[in-house]
């Protein structure tokens, strides 16, 4: 009874806001029990440059990463109630950002706390505001507003590994342009970046293995990063001049600033330090040197605040230096002339890739990808911030296959000229119009050239119609047929071809078809006074009056 009027009478403060429970770090009451933020100005300055992060970095485990580098340390308010700066974890950085009263709102009832019936107590959150017992926003100051803190919330959910929905993701250090923001075309969830190491250079992939990891079904599809990073990359270069400068010298204050920030805040740690070593110096002094036991405590309690001071300062002043080498003047003429070309600064390849990502993510909103394998081309739809849209196509990188694959030109060049020449002929010809082989395009093989052997390859791979066929199409005789039909030796055949008293056509390197005329065929004749040589004079005067035939041109 008694207990469920206490109850009711605290659920009657906490829908007045008045209840009072315990306050972030960060927050205190002041004596008229109003929240205020800490009075301790390092406190107050670590938490802001801490929301400060979270908004430039977009997402909680990078904001980490920044404290860390930054050697900065994140405060935390213990049971008794004095404040420790120590590393901030990826718990404290979470527990910041989802807690409504750094957006200076009052709530209550976010936890439900219950007993099992093992005795344990169970704790359930409360994801949705609606569900709080009370939640009063604007009703104290606090580091971000009301509205920051929804939009950080949103951000986070985004973040958050869901393999089913589609998400985006916060800027990572790989190459992968469009990495958060690409979408496939045929399925609609977020591609997920690989990266593959081939020859010694890191190529990018967009891979939709969704279904893959869900069902086993096969990938939906993967696209190489580098032409579309390309196109994109052109594009935004191009489009973007003039919002750019503004951009880039953001970007540079920014630098600026954080550096600046950051130098404050350890000087605070320095400072209180300094606060520290005083105080414990003078409670040194004010024992009575006769109580040995107290002063040598407090002795050794002096020297260790002491050894901190010394410590903090050294680190202050390192950091301070590398700040200062980061911000030489060569670096700072090069910042300022990078916020004159956005170009410059897109296409600078010590631009980090986060931070070229960062600058795509004001640009573009996300940009949706589909292969068409069948025309050799992926198509980009590009959705700008601000609701334009745009389409670009890029070819498909050839697969290592298609690159040694011999050009369509070169089979049909083949074709056409296994008409009136053999192969090594070809190969020749081929090699004096400066075509390659496709072989070529392989590493160390560029001086490839086409032989005979390579032309005879082309021409059974292809099925193209051989030499020999195309002879005998046109009524060329084999070597018997010849000499049955001239009722001579073979041997004859070979000797009235060799001076040219018959026509022959190779068909390869040593074998020949035979053309007989249609009339005055020579006849077998052996005398003295009339020399096989005289014959093949007289036989080429008598076939000069008959107009060339095309198909000579390729007699051997
Ligand atoms: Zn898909």
């Amino acid at each position: 009874m008694l207990k469920a009027r206490l109850r009711g009478g605290i659920l009657n403060k906490v829908r007045r806001g008045e209840y009072r429970c315990p306050l972030p770090t960060g927050l205190v009451y002041d004596e008229a029990g109003n929240v205020t933020p800490d009075p301790d100005a390092q406190i107050r300055d670590t938490i802001t440059h801490f929301f400060e992060t979270f908004t430039r970095v977009g997402s909680a485990c990078q904001t980490v990463k920044v404290f860390r580098k930054e050697g900065l340390n994140f405060p935390s308010r213990r049971v008794g109630g004095d404040t420790v700066f120590q590393p901030l974890t990826m718990s404290t950085a979470m527990r910041v950002l989802t807690s409504p009263r750094y957006a200076g709102a009052y709530v209550y009832g976010r936890r439900r706390y219950r007993r099992a019936a093992d005795g344990q107590q169970k704790v359930q959150e409360k994801h949705d505001s609606s569900d709080w017992l009370a939640c009063i926003p604007n009703a104290h100051p606090g580091y971000i507003s009301w509205e920051q803190y929804q939009q950080n919330l949103k951000l986070l959910a985004s973040n958050g590994r869901g393999y089913e929905m589609a998400r985006g993701s916060p800027p990572r250090e790989g190459a992968a342009l469009l990495q958060g923001r690409a979408v496939c075309g045929q399925c609609g969830s977020h591609f997920r970046v690989r990266y593959r190491s081939t020859r010694g250079k890191q190529e990018a992939w967009y891979i939709c293995d969704r279904a893959y990891r869900k069902l086993g079904d096969p990938d939906c599809q993967s696209i190489a990063g580098r032409p579309v990073d390309e196109a994109i990359g052109a594009l935004v270069a191009e489009r973007m001049t003039p919002a750019a400068v503004e951009l880039a010298l953001e970007i540079r204050r920014e630098i600026e600033a954080r550096q600046q920030e950051a130098d404050q805040l350890r000087c605070r740690a320095t400072e209180r330090a300094q606060f520290e070593a005083d105080l414990a110096q003078r409670r040194f002094m004010l024992v009575d040197p006769n109580n040995r036991l107290v002063a040598d405590t407090l002795e050794a309690e002096w020297n260790d605040k002491l050894r901190l001071l010394a410590q903090t300062r050294e680190e202050r002043e390192r950091a301070r230096q590398q700040d200062q080498v980061l911000l030489d003047e060569a670096i700072r003429q090069r910042l300022v002339t990078m916020t004159t070309d956005f170009k410059k600064l897109w296409n600078d390849p010590t631009t980090p890739n986060r931070e070229r990502k960062r600058l795509l993510a004001y640009v573009i909103e996300d940009a949706t990808l589909i292969r068409q394998p069948l025309e050799g081309i992926t198509r980009i739809q590009i959705r700008f911030r601000g609701g334009k849209t745009e389409t670009l196509t890029v070819p498909n990188p050839k697969s290592s296959a298609q690159q040694v694959k011999t050009p369509r030109l070169v089979i049909q060049l083949v074709e056409m000229l296994l008409d009136n020449h053999i192969y090594s002929e070809i190969a020749d010809i081929l090699n004096k119009q400066g075509l390659r082989p496709g072989g070529s395009a392989r590493p160390g093989r560029s001086n490839a050239r086409f032989t005979a052997l390579r032309v005879k390859y082309i021409v059974h791979q292809y099925v193209l119609r051989s030499r020999y066929d195309r002879l005998r199409d046109r009524g060329m005789l084999t070597i018997a047929e010849a000499a049955t039909r001239l009722s001579v030796h073979e041997a004859t055949v070979v000797t009235w071809a060799e001076c040219g008293i018959i026509a022959r056509h190779a068909y390869n390197a040593h074998a020949y078809l035979y053309e007989l005329p249609e009339t005055n065929l020579p006849a077998k004749h052996s005398s003295r006074w009339d020399r096989i040589s005289d014959r093949a004079a007289t036989f080429k005067i008598c076939n000069k009056s008959k107009p060339e035939d095309p198909i000579k041109r390729g007699v051997v």
